[in-house]
């Protein structure tokens, strides 16, 4: 059987060979995206029974970790893909059933996880001015027309937008939308329902994502809502949050360990006037690598620990405070490192086309990404101190 992870670490270099190009033009990196397709790996969670991978949680931390070493943005878009993917594999038949899926769903499942095996791209359209990606806030609606839904608003940020072959959407209940405590659900939108995309995404980093918006008012069968049920998206950012904060984790490890890569690379073969064998020399250069590698490493053990339980104890609280933290610990890390190690390098770093000025550059959105460093914190904090994790702060996460 093919390792994605050995196939996802042959990959990283030709990602890395195209990343400047991608980065300066802010295009949506698709010769990247045909070779993820090519080895496979856009079925890397679909179950073996439909042509995929059928790989768990700690797998993917680790195929993206090395998308990422490669190509941040490239990696990103790959996350996107994988959470969809990955959250409709991982559905509980017994527990879907329960709580009233019916065939029609199960069926729809397989062909949207077959089409991915196949090469169909998906991403993620949750977040809206104004609410972020707090699900509660959503603007975006969806209402009971005819066999199926109309959902109606805009989403203003979705990887890969324009380029996807499907969208999970996340909608409010019309007859809620004021209401906070209002069924948030998730729809499968296929691209030609889709309205038209804002080519709006001009950002600091992750540029190559075509992180762009769109309007949404379109009709979409009853098969199209995911899990069958209405509702269910705040229910599983809440119990089950390894898709919605953990993949995003992996992709800023693997960018803190390409900074301390791309840090350690310059070191090793700088020379300075007056000091003999170069600035690995230099003791405070020596210093910030040091710090950035153990950083790097502590926020990917993490990372691992939250995997391995994921693919163990899906839910439990142990599992869902080590999803947050390796949140927390990767996209700080990927900060810090970037910074640290970009400084000691000098000038060399920040001039453009050398991989630390992107590498500081994409790292920063790192703690924004949902949850942000600030809200993951929170979180932990949250459950140590035994409030409700909904309604126990001023602070509403989802
Ligand atoms: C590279 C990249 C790719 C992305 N790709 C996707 C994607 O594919 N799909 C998608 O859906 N989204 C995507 N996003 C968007 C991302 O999910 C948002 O950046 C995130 O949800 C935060 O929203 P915001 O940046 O608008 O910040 P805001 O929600 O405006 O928040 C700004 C700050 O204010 C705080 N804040 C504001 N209001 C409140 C409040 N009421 N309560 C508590 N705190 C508050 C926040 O905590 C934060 O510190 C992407 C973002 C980036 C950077």
């Amino acid at each position: 059987m093919t390792d994605p992870v050995a196939v996802a670490e042959e990959l990283a270099p030709k990602l890395a060979a195209r990343a400047d190009a991608h980065d300066a033009t802010g295009d949506f990196p698709a010769a990247d995206v045909a070779d993820l397709r090519g080895a496979g790996l856009l079925g890397l969670m679909v179950p073996e029974r439909l042509g995929g991978l059928g790989a768990g949680f700690a797998t993917y931390t680790r195929v993206a970790q090395a998308l990422a070493r490669g190509a941040g943005a490239t990696a990103l878009v790959f996350n996107m893909h994988a959470s969809v993917t990955g959250a409709l594999a991982s559905v509980p038949e017994d527990l879907a059933r329960q709580l009233g899926a019916g065939d029609a769903f199960f069926a729809q499942r397989d062909r949207l996880l077959a089409a991915a095996a196949q090469g169909a791209l998906y991403g993620v359209g949750i977040t809206e001015r104004g609410a972020g990606s707090r699900l509660h806030a959503l603007r975006t609606t969806y209402a009971r027309e005819g066999e199926g839904y109309r959902l109606r608003g805009r989403k203003s940020t979705c990887s890969g937008a324009g380029h996807l072959d499907g969208y999970l959407v996340a909608a409010k209940a019309e007859h809620a939308v004021d209401d906070p405590d209002g069924p948030v659900s998730h729809f499968l939108v296929p691209a030609e329902a889709i309205g038209e995309v804002e080519d709006t995404w001009d950002v600091q980093g992750m540029r190559a994502t075509a992180s762009n918006g769109f309007a949404l008012d379109c009709h979409v069968s009853a098969e199209a809502l995911l899990g069958g049920i209405e509702g269910v998206a705040g229910l599983l950012a809440y119990g089950l949050p390894q898709w919605l904060v953990a993949s995003y984790a992996a992709v800023y490890a693997g960018v803190a360990r390409a900074a301390v890569d791309a840090g350690a690379a310059h070191v090793a073969e700088r020379t300075v006037a007056g000091q003999e064998g170069g600035l690995g020399q230099v003791g405070w250069v020596r210093q910030r690598l040091g710090r950035a590698d153990a950083q790097a490493e502590a926020a990917r053990l993490t990372l691992e620990e939250a995997g391995r339980l994921v693919d163990h104890a899906p839910g439990e609280p142990a599992t869902n405070a080590m999803i947050y933290r390796a949140k927390l610990l990767s996209g700080d890390a990927a900060r810090d490192a970037a910074d640290a190690v970009a400084e000691a390098c000098g000038l060399a770093a920040l001039r453009r086309g050398h991989p630390l000025e992107r590498l500081v550059r994409d790292a920063r959105s790192g703690p924004v990404m949902p949850p942000s460093s600030d809200l993951a914190a929170d979180v932990l904090a949250t459950a140590r101190l035994g409030l409700d994790p909904v309604h126990g702060t001023d602070v509403r996460p989802w």
